[in-house]
């Protein structure tokens, strides 16, 4: 495990503060770290700003910095066992999240972006002026600063960190202070691979270090994952110092059940959906919009399933469902739990936090409620936690005005048996991810990102690529 910073190459305790990362399965801290101070993030940006016209990195090849890039995924995968075990210790989550999807997650994003290296290319084009070649380059922008949520921090880490090694970025990265370890030890493997010091720099801490790192006049790109009320915070910054900026933000994910829908599959796919790490997934289907005639039978079901998940310690393996990742978002959900009481929703399952041998930790039963109102705040707000709301429909023309009525929107589901109600629903909702008939799923080669306040930009695929890059036109006079 590693507790110190990584500042140009050197690991450091910094000059300030500490503070404390716990494990949600037992309240007790793991590891006390560093709170980065000013001059420690103006290291970290320094260091990254010399290394980004060093000959070390600015002078390597495209097929170097891909090896560099496949070598990481290499060490990274023969270190995932360790990974995914500091993950579940770090964020709470089972090992079978952290061994099963966001390690492995991570890898491949390093082995598709490395694949990418070779193949960033611009354009020629016919200019209508007479004895011109003209042509596009993709540039790297400079210091790159990755700030990251608490939810799943390695992977989405490397969903930024990858793309932006792989178009001859360096970073500053900030991980989520209830989550920085596995960050720290990626830093550890990155070192391993070969990247040159200073290309890669961790600072840890919390919003201070955070917003000292976006007003930082050398950085040149914030690329941000986290709440839509910090994701504010930060495009206005980023608007007046005219940064770039990526903002992948909160949601509301409606998951719309056709009459026709085989109710079992449905309910089986959207337990994950709504449930997946304890529900703190941004993607998280929580607003279950369902033909009245079946919402009471679809309901029970859900209840059902859900109270019957195994609540545990992530590293038992037989465990399901995990703890929330600290106290405060323990009393987010229990809060938002008393609203949905008081606002007249019928709770069917859950409600409370866990007791007896789990009472220690921060773990908060799975919960359904019934007959929730669309304007009830528990089918408005974000929630971040395991809390799912059934809610009726009479007429299938309500359901895409309904899914729209959010500021949100990152994604959607949809479960339909007729393939032209689903595609026709899919056109209509506003969100930067549809899935048909499936729970979430995500590959590096599939655009990732919202519309309205989920976001700004989209993550993977080659729009990762363009969002690490600029464009530049050479003109050259053939007279
Ligand atoms: P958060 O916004 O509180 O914090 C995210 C990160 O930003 C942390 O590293 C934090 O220290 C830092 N930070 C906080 N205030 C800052 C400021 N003013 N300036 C700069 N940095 C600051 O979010 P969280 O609670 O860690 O994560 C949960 C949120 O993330 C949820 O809203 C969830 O929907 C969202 N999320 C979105 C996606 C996506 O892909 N769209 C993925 C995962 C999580």
């Amino acid at each position: 495990m590693r507790t110190e910073m990584y500042i140009n190459g050197k690991w450091t305790g910094g000059s300030g503060t500490t503070f404390p990362t716990h494990n949600p399965a037992t309240g007790a801290v793991i590891a006390e770290l560093p709170e980065a101070t000013p001059s420690d993030v103006d290291n970290a940006v320094a260091a990254a700003g010399e290394a980004f016209s060093a000959p070390e990195w600015a002078g390597l090849l495209p097929a170097q910095r891909a090896r560099l890039l496949f070598k990481a995924a290499d060490l990274l995968e023969q270190r995932a066992d360790e990974f995914a075990r500091l993950e579940t210790t770090d964020q709470g989550q089972p090992l079978a999240i952290s061994a099963g999807f966001s390690v492995p997650n991570a890898v491949e994003h390093f082995r598709y972006y490395a694949g990418w290296v070779t193949k960033i290319t611009g354009v020629t084009a016919p200019l209508s002026v007479p004895g011109v070649d003209y042509r596009t380059r993709r540039e790297p922008l400079g210091v790159c600063a990755l700030i990251t949520p608490w939810n799943f921090p390695l992977m989405i880490l490397v969903w930024k960190l990858a793309p932006a090694l792989a178009t001859g970025n360096t970073v500053v990265v900030k991980p989520a202070e209830q989550t920085p370890l596995t960050t720290l030890l990626l830093a550890e493997v990155l070192e391993e691979a070969g990247i040159p010091a200073g290309v890669v720099n961790v600072v840890t801490g919390g919003p201070e270090v955070g917003k000292t790192l976006v007003r930082h006049p050398k950085v040149a790109k914030i690329s941000f994952t986290g709440s839509t009320a910090v994701g504010r915070e930060i495009a206005a910054e980023a608007g007046r110092a005219l940064k770039k900026v990526s903002l992948e933000l909160g949601g509301k994910a409606p998951s719309i059940i056709a009459a026709d829908a085989d109710l079992d599959a449905v309910v089986e796919g959207n337990l994950m959906s709504g449930l997946l790490n304890s529900g703190q997934v941004c993607a998280a289907a929580t607003r279950f919009y369902v033909d009245r005639t079946r919402a009471d039978e679809f309901a029970e079901k859900l209840a059902g399933a859900a109270g019957s998940m195994k609540l545990g310690p992530g590293l038992d393996e037989t465990t399901q469902l995990g703890p929330v990742v600290s106290l405060d978002q323990l009393e987010q959900v229990d809060r938002y739990v008393r609203i949905g009481e008081s606002e007249g929703a019928h709770l069917l399952t859950g409600g409370s936090r866990a007791d007896g041998e789990l009472a220690g930790g921060y773990f908060y039963r799975p919960t359904v409620f019934a007959g929730v109102g669309q304007d009830m705040r528990i089918a408005r707000e974000e929630i971040f936690g395991p809390v799912l709301s059934v809610l009726p429909y009479d007429d299938p023309e309500e359901l895409a005005p309904r899914a729209n009525d959010t500021e949100y929107g990152l994604a959607a589901y949809i479960w339909a048996r007729d393939i032209g109600t689903a595609n026709r629903l899919a056109h209509q909702v506003k969100a930067g991810t549809v899935w048909i008939n499936m729970p979430p799923l995500l590959d590096a080669g599939a655009a990732w990102g919202g519309m309205k306040a989920s976001g700004l930009g989209r993550e993977m695929g080659w729009e990762a690529i363009e969002a690490f890059t600029e464009v530049k036109s050479i003109w050259t006079s053939l007279v």
